[in-house]
């Protein structure tokens, strides 16, 4: 193994043993929380997206209903982000749901969205989670 000189955090003159990479557990800690920061930052963001997808198409939800219709239009103006979603699904006609978690949407052929609620009382069973058109 090749001897590091310089911290690879801080870049001090390194002492001591000959597999040093670090200072000290500083030095360690911060340069391998910068490291993983930039997937942090992405995963966290993802996550806030699909977060922030799930409440809107939630709150488009009244009653207790588990299917309803609206137009896509009213989606992107609620701020939906039409990139991430966590599953999707393949119904019996051949229709692809996309899942925000428990909630699943296709579009129709006029821009209309197909909307589509898993209940939660049967939360274990997939049965629920299949859409009727
Ligand atoms: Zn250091």
């Amino acid at each position: 193994m090749a001897r590091l000189n310089f911290c690879m955090n801080c870049s001090k003159k390194l002492k001591g043993r000959i597999d040093k990479k670090f200072c000290n557990d500083f030095c360690k800690n911060t340069f391998n929380n910068n490291a993983k920061a930039p997937v942090n930052n992405l995963m966290r963001n993802i996550n806030n997206a699909l977060a922030r997808n799930r409440k809107i198409l939630e709150n488009c939800f009244s009653d207790n209903k588990s299917e309803i219709t609206l137009s896509k239009e009213i989606l992107f103006q609620l701020g939906y982000n039409f990139n991430y979603y966590t599953g999707t699904l393949l119904t019996e006609n051949n229709h692809v749901y996309y899942y925000c978690y428990n909630i699943g949407f296709r579009e129709g052929p006029q821009g209309e969205i197909y909307l589509s609620k898993m209940l939660f009382t049967n939360f274990d069973s997939d049965i629920n989670l299949k859409p009727t058109g």
